[in-house]
C-alpha cells in the first residue's frame, strides 16, 4: 500500500505505445517506469478507440454499461441518418439533452470524487468530446475542465479564460501538437496545481497519437512529439516534487490504446456493394446498411432484418480484408451470426452498439520503419496509408502504457493483468472513497499492496468455412474478464 495519498496526477499519452518507451527517446517516462510500478501488460478496451477508452477509463466500465460504443456511432432518434460523432462538443450536447442528462450511462470518477466532496480538475488537449467524456458532471460538482480549443469546448468556460488570462491566447492548432501539449503543461503545472488545488489532476496529451496517425508510428515527427510529450512529463514531476504535497501525491502515467501501421485502405462499402449489399455511411434513400468506418468499423441494419445481417456476415468472412467480427447473441445464447464471436464477450454489447463490429485484418509483423504491428482499415478514414489506426484487437492496439510513482510505489514490474476500467477504481481506493456500482473495474492489487492472483488467459476460436478467429480474455478468478487480444487465424 503506498503510504497516504493526497493527491492523484493523472498523466495520459494518446496512442503512446509502451515499446516507444525508452531511456533515449522518453528518459522522464523511462526512469517514472522502471522506478514505480509498471504494469507491462496493460489493456485498453474494445473497440480501442478514443473516446470508447476515455469513458471506459473515467467510469471504470467497458462500453456495455457506459453506452459510448464507438468514436462514431448511428443514434437515429438524434442523429438521423448520419452517425453520432462524440468529438463534437455540439454533438454531445444534444445527445445528452436529448437522454435527459444521461447520455453516459455510468458514473465516472468526477461522480465518485463529487459525491465525496471532493475535486477533478482536467486539463485536455485532445477533442471537445473527448474532454467532456472525462467528467460528464463537471459543472455539477462544481469541478474544472481546461479544453485548450477553447471556452465553448467546455461546460467550465472559466478555466478555459483563467488559464488565457495567465499564460495568453490558446496556441494554433498544427502537428505535432507541440505547443498545446507545452501550453497543457502550464496550466497543469503552474495553475492547478498550485491554486486549483484539486483532490485529482488529469492531463491528457493528443500526442504522440496524432503524430502517429499522420505521419507513420516510427517517424522523425512521432519521435520529436513523443520526446517532446515526455520533456512536459519531466516538469509535471518537478512540479509535484516542489509542491506542499510531494510525499503525498500518486502519480500515474497511461496511455488510452496503441496503434498498428497501416497496410492498405480497403474499400468496406464498395465491396459490400458489388457483394448486392446497399451500404453506405449514410442514410440514404435505398441504404440497408450503414457502415461507420475504421479499423473497428461498425455495421447497422436500417431495418434490423436478421436474415439480412447473417448474409452480411457470411459475405464478410469470404473477404481476406476482414480480420474479427463481432455480432449479438440470440435467445440460444450464441451469436446470430454463426462463425463471429458474441460482442459481449468483449463486454461491447449495448443497445446503441451496431449489429456488426468489424475488424481490420491485422499481424504482428513489422511495418516499414521495423515495428511490430501492421493491418488493414477501411476507406473513409482521414489517415493516410502507413500512418498508424487502432480499433481492433491487435495486441500492439490493446497494449497500453500503465505505471504508477511517488507516495513510496515500490519499484517492480509486473505481467498482472489490467484494464483501462481498473485504474479510476485503484484511484478511488487509495483516496479512502466508495467505489459508484457502475464500476466494473477493480482496484489494482499490487497498488495497494497485495498479492496479485496468477494472471489467466482463455482462448477462444469461432468461424465458419474459410474463416476462422481467435479471442484472448484475461480471466481472473474473482475479476472481469478483460478482452486481451485476437485476431483472424
Ligand atoms: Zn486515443
Amino acid at each position: 500500500m503506498p503510504t497516504k495519498v493526497a493527491r492523484v496526477v493523472i498523466a495520459v499519452f494518446d496512442g503512446l505505445r509502451p515499446d516507444r518507451i525508452s531511456e533515449k527517446l522518453t528518459p522522464n517516462l523511462h526512469r517514472f517506469v522502471t522506478d514505480g510500478l509498471w504494469y507491462r501488460e496493460a489493456r485498453s478496451v474494445f473497440p480501442s478507440m478514443t473516446r470508447v477508452a476515455t469513458t471506459s477509463f473515467a467510469t471504470g466500465s467497458h462500453p456495455a454499461r457506459h453506452g459510448v460504443v464507438n468514436n462514431a456511432f448511428f443514434h437515429p432518434a438524434i442523429s438521423g441518418g448520419e452517425p453520432l460523432d462524440t468529438s463534437r462538443a455540439a454533438h454531445i450536447r444534444v445527445a445528452n439533452a436529448w437522454h435527459e442528462g444521461e447520455f453516459i450511462e455510468a458514473k465516472g470518477l468526477g461522480c465518485a470524487l463529487g459525491a465525496a466532496g471532493k475535486r477533478l480538475a482536467v486539463v485536455h488537449s485532445g477533442s471537445a468530446g473527448s474532454a467532456w467524456l472525462l467528467n460528464h458532471r463537471a459543472r455539477e460538482h462544481g469541478h474544472w475542465t481546461f479544453s485548450i480549443h477553447g471556452r465553448d469546448h467546455t461546460d467550465t468556460p472559466e478555466a478555459v479564460d483563467k488559464s488565457v488570462e495567465r499564460f495568453g491566447p490558446l496556441p494554433a492548432c498544427k502537428t505535432p501538437k507541440l505547443d498545446e501539449a507545452s501550453y497543457a503543461t502550464r496550466v497543469l503545472t503552474e495553475l492547478v496545481l498550485p491554486e486549483v488545488q484539486p483532490d485529482v489532476a488529469i492531463i491528457w496529451y493528443s500526442e504522440p497519437d496524432t503524430s502517429y496517425h499522420f505521419h507513420e508510428i516510427g517517424s522523425p515527427e512521432s519521435d520529436t512529439a513523443t520526446a517532446h510529450v515526455d520533456a512536459c512529463f519531466g516538469k509535471i514531476v518537478d512540479a509535484v516534487h516542489a509542491s506542499d504535497h510531494a510525499e503525498e501525491t500518486l502519480l500515474i502515467v497511461m496511455s488510452d490504446h496503441g496503434q498498428i501501421s497501416t497496410t492498405s485502405a480497403f474499400d468496406l462499402v464498395g465491396a459490400l456493394r458489388e457483394s448486392g449489399f446497399d451500404a453506405g455511411y449514410r442514410a440514404e434513400s435505398g441504404t440497408k446498411v450503414l457502415v461507420t468506418p475504421g479499423s473497428a468499423a461498425g455495421l447497422t441494419l436500417v431495418d434490423r432484418d436478421l436474415s439480412r445481417l447473417q448474409a452480411l456476415g457470411a459475405a464478410l468472412m469470404e473477404m481476406p480484408e476482414t480480420g474479427m467480427l463481432f455480432s449479438r447473441s440470440g435467445e440460444n445464447g450464441e451469436p446470430v451470426i454463426s462463425g463471429a464471436f458474441d460482442r459481449a464477450l468483449v463486454g461491447a454489447d449495448h443497445p446503441r452498439s451496431p449489429d456488426l463490429y468489424w475488424v481490420g485484418r491485422s499481424s504482428a509483423e513489422a511495418d516499414q520503419h521495423g515495428l511490430a504491428g501492421a493491418g488493414v482499415y477501411t476507406t473513409g478514414v482521414n489517415v493516410p496509408v502507413g500512418g498508424g489506426m487502432h480499433g481492433g484487437l491487435n495486441l500492439f492496439e490493446m497494449n497500453t502504457l500503465l505505471a504508477f510513482g511517488g507516495a513510496n510505489m515500490p519499484a517492480a514490474c509486473v505481467n498482472d493483468h489490467a484494464n483501462l476500467t481498473d485504474i479510476v477504481p485503484t484511484v478511488l481506493a487509495v483516496l479512502g472513497i466508495d467505489r459508484p456500482d457502475t464500476m466494473t473495474g477493480l482496484p489494482l492489487d499490487q497498488v495497494l499492496g497485495r498479492p496479485a492472483l496468477e494472471p489467466r488467459q482463455v482462448r477462444l476460436e469461432a468461424g465458419a468455412g474459410d474463416f476462422r478467429q481467435y479471442l484472448v480474455l484475461a480471466a481472473d478468478d474473482g475479476r472481469q474478464r478483460i478482452p486481451f487480444c485476437g485476431g483472424r487465424i
